[in-house]
This record gives structure tokens, C-alpha cells and sequence, in this order.
């Protein structure tokens, strides 16, 4: 087989190997992200349960003010009652308090109804807060551990990359510019073998008269159908 030819397959091999180190970056590059997402999430939810708790704290200051205002004014009622001089205008005074008493009641109501949501939303920020410690904790280990794998992913990377240009530079510049535009057009696969008279990039027959020649080997050819540059496959094994 041409030296050049046994070159292209190995950098073809080095260019694959990149390309899966290089998805195994995204990958993990994507996970990292996700990590985050996950504390964004319970911070987003706290945020939530928080801004309803200081909702409701402000509601339960309403309604206490409230409640203490109508107080006042049954107050004032009931000593205006003292100087009532008709049992009719005595009358209708006992009817408007009734009717403050019942508000009062009803606002007593909304009180308590408040201070359970405060306490229940209470507890909820307290159960986040400690969720969202251990989701920091369980996310700094695991964001720590892909990180050095990120690491150690981008010096094999490097190694590749150094061993690719040491290949590339065995080969001539027009083979190297064949074989990239090939690789780009062809989804990395810019060399193919050809085993039993059939292209394997494209499975196409390869006339036997060429085949006959690709064994010999002292030639570069393309395939006629994809244009990827062939080689015999009995040869890489020899
Ligand atoms: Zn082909």
C-alpha cells in the first residue's frame, strides 16, 4: 500500500477519535450546565415561596389593623350607647354592633387562617433552604468530578491534536486538502476501504479491473460514486 495511503487512514483514525473526545467535551460541558440548572430551580422556588410569605405577612398586618379598627369602633358604640336617649336609637346601636362584631369575627377568621399559611409557608422556606444546601453540596462534587474529567478530556484532546499534525505533516498538501473536503462532505469518513470489490463508504461495486489494481496498491484511487479516496482493505491488515 502507498505510505500515503496508510498515513490518510491513520490520520483518519486520529481526526474520529477527536471528533468522539470532542462530543464527550459537549457532553459533559452540557451536564455541567444542567448541574446548575438543577440550583436555579430550587432558588427559583424558594424565591416563590418566599415572596408568598412575605405576601401573606403583609395581609396578616392588614387584617390585624383591621380588626383592631373595628374594636375601636365598637367601642365607640357602645359608649355612645350610654347616652342614648329612645329605646329605638337604643336598638338600631345594637344592630350596628352586631353587625361590627360579625366583621370583627369574620377578620378574626382570616387572622388565624393567615398565621397557619405563614407558618406553613415558614416551613416550606426552611425545608428549601436546606434542599437547596444539598443540592449545592451534591452538585459541587459531581461539577468538581466532571470538571477533572473535562480536564483530563482536553489533554488527550491536545495529544490528538499533536499527533494529528504530526501525521498531517507526512502527507502531501494536496492530499491533505483532498482528504478534508472530503471529510467535511463525507461526515469524517474521507477514506474508505473497499472489501470484496464494494466501496464500504458508499457500498458501491468497485469495477474488478480497479479492484485488481487498489490490491496492487501503487496508486490512489477514488470512488466513482462518492469520491472517497479507497484503499484495499486486505492492506490495512497486512
Ligand atoms: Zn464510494
Amino acid at each position: 500500500m502507498k505510505a500515503e495511503i496508510k498515513k490518510l487512514i491513520e490520520l483518519q483514525e486520529v481526526d474520529k477519535k477527536n471528533v468522539d473526545l470532542q462530543k464527550k467535551c459537549a457532553q459533559l460541558e452540557k451536564e455541567i450546565k444542567e448541574l446548575q440548572t438543577e440550583i436555579d430551580k430550587a432558588q427559583t422556588e424558594q424565591k416563590t415561596a418566599e415572596d408568598r410569605l412575605s405576601e401573606t405577612q403583609k395581609e396578616h398586618r392588614r387584617l390585624e389593623r383591621e380588626s383592631e379598627e373595628k374594636d375601636v369602633k365598637i367601642g365607640k358604640y357602645k359608649t355612645q350607647m350610654l347616652n342614648l336617649k329612645t329605646n329605638k336609637e337604643y336598638q338600631a346601636m345594637q344592630g350596628e354592633i352586631k353587625q361590627e362584631e360579625a366583621a370583627k369575627g369574620a377578620l378574626e377568621e382570616s387572622v388565624i387562617k393567615a398565621l397557619d399559611l405563614i407558618e406553613e409557608l415558614q416551613g416550606k422556606v426552611k425545608e428549601n433552604k436546606e434542599k437547596i444546601k444539598a443540592i449545592e453540596t451534591n452538585v459541587g462534587i459531581q461539577r468538581k468530578t466532571k470538571q477533572d474529567d473535562l480536564a483530563q478530556l482536553q489533554v488527550q484532546i491536545n495529544a490528538g491534536l499533536e499527533v494529528r499534525t504530526r501525521i498531517a505533516g507526512e502527507i502531501s498538501p494536496r492530499m491533505i486538502a483532498e482528504y478534508t473536503k472530503l471529510a467535511q462532505k463525507r461526515a469524517g469518513l474521507a477514506i474508505a476501504a473497499v472489501k470484496n470489490c464494494t466501496c464500504q463508504g458508499c457500498f458501491i461495486n468497485i469495477p474488478a479491473q480497479d479492484y485488481e489494481e487498489l490490491k496492487v496498491g501503487d496508486k490512489i484511487y477514488f470512488c466513482s460514486h462518492c469520491s472517497r479516496i479507497l484503499y484495499w482493505y486486505g492492506a490495512k491488515q497486512a
